[in-house]
Formats: structure tokens, C-alpha cells, sequence
């Protein structure tokens, strides 16, 4: 059973992350949504913060946290949201920096400079402003977890969508230096690295992932990672999650 399941079922044993309180962007949908639910199930208290309020809002009911609009591309919205949760539950333990979006930027010549803007907005400022917001807060309670979503695309060459992949491999680039970087401060930083999951941003995707019998992982199982991810020990790790394979760190050469 996962751990999303067993929230689901009512069965909260409230252990392994109980006290520790975690910042979920992205949380309103997707795998930020299914991570905010595996949070909460191991005890944690969420803030979930996304663009979407309304969505957002039902999923901190769901878990029993709070909510806060947050445009994650925005360095003073991610003060705020740190603030937030301070104000709201005394300090952070935890920020997974998961917004992101795929805006299809388009190939050499044809780049949609307007979408590669906002595309590294969402997918790496997110990251990059979002720990900068959190850190001097998990330094006041003396260290915590970053995880911060990244892809497959962090990992291989992403033809059909160059500054997707450029962007993701920035983030991946992050996780291998901040990781040891961050070490002093007792803070660890790591990367999820998922292959195709479900969520609404493969939709644009979905005919070519089913005429190549592409398998999809479930958002469940990508939870459950950064769950594992933030009970661990690792730092500088990008975890690679593919489907019907036991998620690890991937080995670069
Ligand atoms: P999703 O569209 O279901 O969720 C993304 C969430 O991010 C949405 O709730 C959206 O409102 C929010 N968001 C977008 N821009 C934002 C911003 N500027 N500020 C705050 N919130 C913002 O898609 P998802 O698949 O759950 O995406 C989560 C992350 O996972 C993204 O970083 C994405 O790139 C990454 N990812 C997804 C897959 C996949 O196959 N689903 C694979 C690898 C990586």
C-alpha cells in the first residue's frame, strides 16, 4: 500500500514525519498534489502553494494544512510563502519545489522566447528563488530537506522540447553542487528525476505515449519517493523514478 493510499484509507500512523512541517509548490495538482498527500499521512503539516487557489485550497482541506497563493517564478511571493508557514506552524522542515510547467518552447529558430521565459520561470527560478526563501528557515531550526522536482528530461537529450530540457538540467545541476554545498548547514538538497507521470502535463502527450506503449508511472509512485527521499540520508542525489523500477540515485558518468 502507498503511502497516498493509506491517507486515503484513514490510516495515519503519523510517524515518520510527525512535528515537521513541508512547503509543497505545485500542490494543487499532479505529483505535488499526490506528495502533499503522502506528507501528510506521515505527519507532517503542509502548506501547499500554488497558482491555482482553487484547486490548491481543496487539496490543504484534504490534507489538513493550509494554503497560499503563490506564483513561484515571483522571489518576494516565495518570502511570503516561507512567512507563511512560519507564521502559520512555527517554522519549515521541508520545501519540496515542485511547480513546474511544459510549455512546448519550440526548436532553434522557432523558440517561443515568450514561453522559454516562462517556462524558467515555473521550472528553475521556482527552484532557485524557492530555496533562497527557505533556507535561513530550515537554518533556524537546524537543517532540513529541499527536494526539488527536475526530469528525465534533467537526465537526456529532450529534442522535441530543448528548454524544457535545458531547464530541467539546470535543476539537476543544482542538486549534484548545492547538495555538498549545503551539507555545513545541515540542510540536504536532492533532485527527483521522474520519466513519463501521470498528470495532467502529459496530456499534450499522451498519443504518442500510448503508440509507443510508453508505460506512465503513477503520481503515487513519485510521492513516495521524495516521502523516501526526505526520511533518508541523501544529499547532491537525482533520483531517477521510472515506471516498474525501484526509483535511485542516478550514476553520471
Ligand atoms: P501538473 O500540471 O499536474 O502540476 C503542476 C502544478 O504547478 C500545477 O498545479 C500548476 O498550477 C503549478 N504551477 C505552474 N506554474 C506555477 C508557478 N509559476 N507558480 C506556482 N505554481 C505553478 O503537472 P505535474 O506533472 O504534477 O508537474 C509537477 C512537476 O513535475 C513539474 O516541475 C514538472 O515539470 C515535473 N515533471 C513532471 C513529469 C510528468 O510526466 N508528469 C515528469 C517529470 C517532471
Amino acid at each position: 500500500m502507498t503511502a497516498t493510499e493509506a491517507l486515503r484509507g484513514g490510516q495515519t500512523d503519523g510517524a515518520a514525519l510527525a512535528g515537521k512541517v513541508a512547503i509543497v509548490t505545485g500542490g494543487a495538482s499532479g505529483l505535488g498534489r499526490a506528495t502533499a498527500l503522502a506528507l501528510a499521512q506521515a505527519g507532517a503539516r503542509v502548506v501547499v502553494a500554488d497558482v491555482d487557489a482553487g484547486a490548491g485550497r481543496e487539496v490543504a482541506d484534504l490534507v489538513g494544512g493550509a494554503f497560499r497563493a503563490c506564483d513561484v517564478s515571483d522571489l518576494d511571493a516565495n518570502r511570503a510563502l516561507v512567512d507563511f508557514a512560519q507564521e502559520e506552524y512555527g517554522g519549515v522542515d521541508i520545501a519540496f519545489l515542485n511547480a513546474g510547467v511544459m510549455t512546448g518552447c519550440g526548436v532553434g529558430e522557432d523558440f517561443d522566447l515568450a514561453r522559454y521565459r516562462r517556462a524558467m520561470g515555473a521550472n528553475l527560478d521556482g527552484v532557485v528563488f524557492g530555496t533562497h526563501a527557505v533556507l535561513p528557515a530550515l537554518r533556524a531550526r537546524g537543517g532540513g530537506a529541499i527536494v526539488a522536482t527536475a526530469s528525465l528530461a534533467g537526465l537526456a537529450a529532450v529534442p522535441l522540447d530543448p528548454l524544457y530540457g535545458a531547464n530541467k538540467h539546470a535543476v539537476v545541476g543544482l542538486a549534484r553542487s548545492l547538495g555538498p554545498a549545503l551539507a555545513p548547514d545541515n540542510v540536504r538538497f536532492n533532485a527527483v528525476c521522474p520519466g513519463y507521470a501521470e498528470s495532467r502535463i502529459i496530456d499534450p502527450l499522451r498519443g504518442m505515449l500510448s503508440e509507443q506503449e510508453m508505460p506512465i508511472i503513477p503520481a503515487e509512485v513519485v510521492a513516495d519517493t521524495v516521502l523516501r527521499i526526505v526520511t533518508g540520508d541523501s544529499t547532491g542525489e537525482c533520483w531517477f523514478v521510472q515506471a516498474g523500477r525501484e526509483p535511485e540515485p542516478f550514476r553520471f558518468r
